[in-house]
């Protein structure tokens, strides 16, 4: 089987690299926060172009305290795409606030402007904007509306490290962008981290207080804070791992670029991408009307494939709450009911490549059912 995500193979290239580093935490006992992780944040606030960075213990705890700087609380509203992973929605009702889903546009499934516009109300405080699969949202009417209605703009990178928008990298946008560190990302951890990037030097301030428990030197806390600290081994490892982000992403768009070629048939629709759009396929999802089907025939080409993500975020049980049925956000019900993600990270070999294209070509064109049918 092609694993959808090979961890250990992209370790392996780097082994030496990455022991050396756990090592040298190890010999100075620098755990927790400490000088790897401000070294990290210098990195990775230089890579996406903004002047500060605050890391974290996950990409959930980077949007909880992004929305925390943004004033985001109880009886607030905030924004968000009816079609992303949980933690985004999550990350809203922590601070108490409201989560307010938005459809998203029908071909990059990212956060529809006019939907933003139709769920204003007073209340609104914040909007998130989710860089889904790597693709990056259409910030500028986004930014619009936030800036004509007084509303701060945090956005969920967490897929995206990396992606451009007109040439801009993601997170150095909004007020605010949040990354997620998780193993499995485009730039992961070995465990869980986050980071939030601003140009905000206030916003960068507010968190870098609340991720230590509100530590603040006269401690006139007005906040209990949390403990939401990146370890220094985590530091160490994503600071091995930066300088290879570039490469690796390029290899996913040139995997994609592949994939793309090979859906001749009309089974398969390839991922949509904008002309303004650096796209760096943390996700490639193709659409199909028949996917348990599809799904079933790249299993038997030995590819292993996932579904993100099955439910839009107001058909999940813990959203039943905001009242909203089948039907309210058509676009987001569709993806979830037709994407498919197929393996696009960047250490599969060439052989594993032509793998996957074969299989995309012959699915696409449904040849496997036509052989079946002609067999039957
Ligand atoms: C992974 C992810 C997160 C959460 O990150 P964690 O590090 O797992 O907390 C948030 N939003 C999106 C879109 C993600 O894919």
């Amino acid at each position: 089987m092609i694993p959808f995500a090979n961890l250990r193979k992209q370790h392996v290239g780097i082994q030496a690299e990455l022991t050396e580093a756990v090592a040298s935490v190890l010999a100075d006992a620098d755990f927790s926060l400490g000088r790897r992780v401000a070294a990290f944040e210098e990195g990775f606030a230089a890579f996406c172009q903004t002047t500060q960075a605050v890391g974290v213990n996950s990409g959930t705890s980077a949007l909880h305290l992004a929305l925390l700087a943004a004033g985001v609380g109880p009886g607030d509203e905030v924004i968000l795409p009816a079609f992303t992973f949980i933690a985004t929605a999550a990350a809203v009702s922590y601070t108490g606030a409201q989560p307010v889903l938005a459809d998203v546009m029908p071909d990059t499934l990212t956060l529809n402007p006019d939907a933003v516009l139709r769920r204003l109300s007073p209340r609104t405080k914040a909007i998130i904007p989710v860089h889904l699969y790597g693709h990056p949202a259409d910030m500028d009417p986004i930014l619009a509306i936030a800036r004509r209605h007084g509303l701060a703009v945090i956005e969920d990178a967490a897929q995206a490290h990396g992606a451009e928008y007109n040439g801009r990298r993601v997170g150095s946008l909004g007020d605010a962008g949040c990354f997620s560190f998780y193993p499995a990302k485009n730039l992961g951890a070995c465990g869980e981290a986050g980071i939030v990037v601003t140009n905000r030097s206030d916003w960068a301030s507010v968190i870098r207080q609340l991720r230590s428990w509100g530590e603040i030197a006269s401690d006139r806390r007005v906040h209990p804070g949390f403990n939401y600290r990146m370890g220094g081994i985590q530091a160490a490892v994503l600071a091995v791992k930066l300088p290879y982000l570039e490469w690796w992403n390029a290899s996913r768009r040139v995997n994609a670029s592949h994939y793309d070629a090979a859906i001749t048939g009309s089974r398969l629709t390839a991922p949509t991408v904008r002309p303004w759009a650096h796209h760096v396929y943390h996700i490639y999802a193709v659409r199909t009307r028949q996917r348990a089907l599809v799904a079933k025939e790249f299993a038997r080409w030995g590819v292993e494939t996932r579904v993100h993500f099955p439910t839009p975020i107001h058909l999940l049980k813990a959203y039943r709450g905001l009242g909203h049925g089948l039907g309210a956000f058509p676009e987001a019900e569709r993806a979830a009911c037709e994407v498919l993600s197929i393996p696009v990270h960047p250490e599969l070999d060439a052989a594993e490549k032509e793998v996957v294209v074969a299989a995309l070509r012959a699915v696409s064109e449904g040849s496997e059912l036509s052989t079946l049918a002609r067999a039957a």
